[in-house]
């Protein structure tokens, strides 16, 4: 499980992330919601220790995670948003060091390396530098990163974004299986039909605080809305999207 208590990020004075707390559980999909600039990329780098919280705890199986940050890290996954990724080394090449890295063995490397490529469809391209990769592509070679030392805890920032139809229906069924197998999966989007579809559990950030922390059959029931857009649009968006829209139209034919 992983848990977290009071998580406040501030900036400048401003907060980011507002004693944002809320429990993730294994076997099943924790949606993180919210619009643009709501906080969700930076509480995941804090639970990833990339960024210090300016106050609060992170707790993953009962256990803070600055008591062994070195054996945290370990059992973590992450596919960042804006990855920063080493595009002129090919995908093996990346892959490769990320197991060294790890300290992973090369024999159990290797073999999930050549797997985790033949089963993304990238074994082909295994040689070319990720300079000319799609960003689907890159964002398989990411999952592979994640995901190759078999971590409890995986993090997802946007991951669906930029993926093709095949590469998301891909994804989608990937994220339920590994919460079957009892990993805590969290993972963060704007995709309200796919954190509808494959989310047990839903939390919806507003300006850095948790605005709902429920099931989507609750949220439901409680705001006597049918649909978690409907609920989204309640909770977390202030601008008159349809206002907006005409303003736009209006505008380009003025
Ligand atoms: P989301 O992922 O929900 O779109 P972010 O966590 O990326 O939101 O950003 C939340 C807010 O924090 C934004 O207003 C962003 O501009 C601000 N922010 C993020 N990182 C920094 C930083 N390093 N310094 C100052 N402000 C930041
Ligand atoms: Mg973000």
């Amino acid at each position: 499980m992983l848990e977290l208590r009071n998580l406040t990020k501030t900036y400048s004075g401003l907060h980011v992330a507002s004693s944002v707390s809320f429990v993730a559980r294994p076997g099943e999909v924790t949606g993180y919601l919210g619009p643009n600039g709501s906080g969700k990329s930076t509480t995941m780098k804090m639970i990833t220790g990339l960024i210090q919280p300016s106050s609060g705890q992170i707790f993953f199986e009962g256990k803070s995670t600055n008591d062994d940050p070195m054996a945290y890290r370990q059992l973590l996954g992450y596919v960042p948003e804006e990855p920063y990724l080493y595009t002129h080394l090919s995908g093996i090449e990346y892959l490769v060091m990320v197991a060294q890295l790890r300290g992973m063995s090369r024999a159990i490397a290797t073999e999930r390396i050549h797997g985790l490529l033949r089963l993304f469809e990238l074994y082909s391209d295994r040689h070319v530098a990720m300079s000319s990769y799609s960003k689907g592509m890159r964002q398989k070679i990411l999952l592979s990163a994640a995901l190759m030392h078999n971590p409890s805890l995986i993090l997802l920032d946007e991951p669906f974004s930029g993926l093709d139809i095949g590469s998301s229906l891909i994804l989608r069924s990937l994220i339920e299986e590994l919460a079957r197998r009892g990993k805590v999966v969290l993972f963060s989007s704007h995709e309200l039909e796919t954190v509808e579809r494959i989310c047990e559990h839903i939390i919806i950030l507003h300006r850095g605080k948790v605005v709902a922390d429920d099931s989507i059959a609750n949220l439901r029931t409680l705001m006597h809305l049918p649909s978690l857009e409907d609920i989204f649009a309640q909770l977390a968006i202030e601008r008159d999207y349809i206002a907006v829209s005409r303003q736009i139209v209006d505008l380009i034919h003025a």
